[in-house]
Formats: structure tokens, C-alpha cells, sequence
């Protein structure tokens, strides 16, 4: 188990190897390394096999990202719904309630996949939520590509915090894509085929 020292000390070196990054990502990734405590720091290292022991080395070059881990089920996240192209979460650290991610399914590369599933979330965060408006913002984090759908209410300021896992387990409840909506809509389509088969004239 790390103590503070070492975390901070490990913090600190991780900070640095972010300060490549474009100055609103920086931002982001700052605030949510800044936000673990020691535990939580310890599991995002040996997670992304940047701990070897205690602590001591941070390896460099290519390391496994931690939503590349989400997306092989080895981290876990308030998964809303999916497509063959990307999974979409809810951010743990969020600017407004509601604030979801589409991970890309690619680390490289947004699909237009991904836009898709960002435009159902979005109409479902409209529709169950009621914010003024949603905000659509794509680019990298850690360097994955994402995209960040961002609610904006009424006089209220967009400030990360913390989300408590009750919230985001409410959150998740209205939020994700329920399996009785994708066997309605199933039915709907079988219908639709039916409907649309030619009637034979005897
Ligand atoms: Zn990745």
C-alpha cells in the first residue's frame, strides 16, 4: 500500500508526463489523477502496469490505457449502452449531472459509430433529464478518443466533482438503454417487415 509521500510523489510524475497534452485534456486528466487517494492511485497504476513494486519505477513508453481496460472489462464503468463501434459510460468525475463518455472502441480513432451512439445519449439525457441544452465534445484523454456529452442546466456552473456511487447508480438506471426497449423495438421491426411484405393477389 502506498503512502502519501509516495503518492504524492508518484502524482507528481505522472502530472509531468501529461504536460504534452493539449491544455483542456491536461486539465481534465490533472483533476482526475488529483482526485485518488492512495488506494485508488495504487489500482490505476498496477492497472496500466505502471508499478512494478511499492511504487518505486514508472515505466515509460506504450502502457495499457485505463478505458482500453474499461472496454475489456477490466475496469469498471456505468455502462449506458453500446454499438460495434464504441461504449458509453457515465463519468465518474462529472461537470453536471448526467455528464457521459463514449469510449472509442478504437484507441486511435472515432468511428462514426461513436458519433451515433453520442447523439442517442444525448437525446436520452434531453428527454429523461431535462438540461437547457447538451454539449458534444470530442478529442483525447490519457490519448483515447472519446467523446464527452456534457448536460448544461440552468444557472447552474459546470464544476467536477465526485460523483457517490448511489447517484451513478440512479443516474444509470434512467440513463442506460434498457434490454426490454431493444427486444420492443425488435418486435417493431419484425412487424415492420411483415408489414412491408408484397401481399400475394391470387
Ligand atoms: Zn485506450
Amino acid at each position: 500500500m502506498l503512502n502519501e509521500e509516495q503518492a504524492k510523489k508518484i502524482k507528481h510524475e505522472i502530472l509531468k508526463q501529461i504536460e504534452s497534452f493539449p491544455e483542456n485534456q491536461r486539465k481534465q486528466a490533472r483533476e482526475q489523477i488529483e482526485a485518488m487517494n492512495p488506494e485508488e492511485l495504487e489500482q490505476f497504476l498496477v492497472k496500466n502496469k505502471m508499478m512494478k513494486e511499492a511504487g518505486e519505477e514508472i515505466e515509460t513508453g506504450k502502457q495499457e490505457c485505463v478505458f482500453c481496460l474499461i472496454l475489456q472489462g477490466k475496469v469498471p464503468g456505468y455502462k449506458l449502452d453500446e454499438n460495434s463501434g464504441s461504449l458509453a459510460i457515465l463519468e465518474i468525475n462529472p461537470l453536471s449531472k448526467g455528464h457521459s463518455l463514449i469510449i472509442s472502441k478504437n484507441h486511435d480513432k472515432l468511428s462514426n459509430q461513436a458519433f451515433s451512439l453520442a447523439n442517442k445519449i444525448s437525446k436520452k439525457i434531453k428527454s429523461k433529464l431535462k438540461p437547457e441544452e447538451v454539449k458534444i465534445e470530442s478529442g483525447k484523454v490519457l490519448g483515447h478518443e472519446l467523446i464527452n456529452i456534457i448536460p448544461i442546466y440552468k444557472n447552474i456552473k459546470l464544476e467536477k466533482r465526485k460523483a457517490d456511487e448511489k447517484e451513478l447508480i440512479l443516474l444509470q438506471d434512467k440513463l442506460k438503454t434498457a434490454k426490454r426497449e431493444k427486444k420492443e423495438k425488435k418486435t417493431q421491426e419484425i412487424k415492420k417487415i411483415i408489414i412491408k411484405a408484397p401481399r400475394r393477389i391470387p
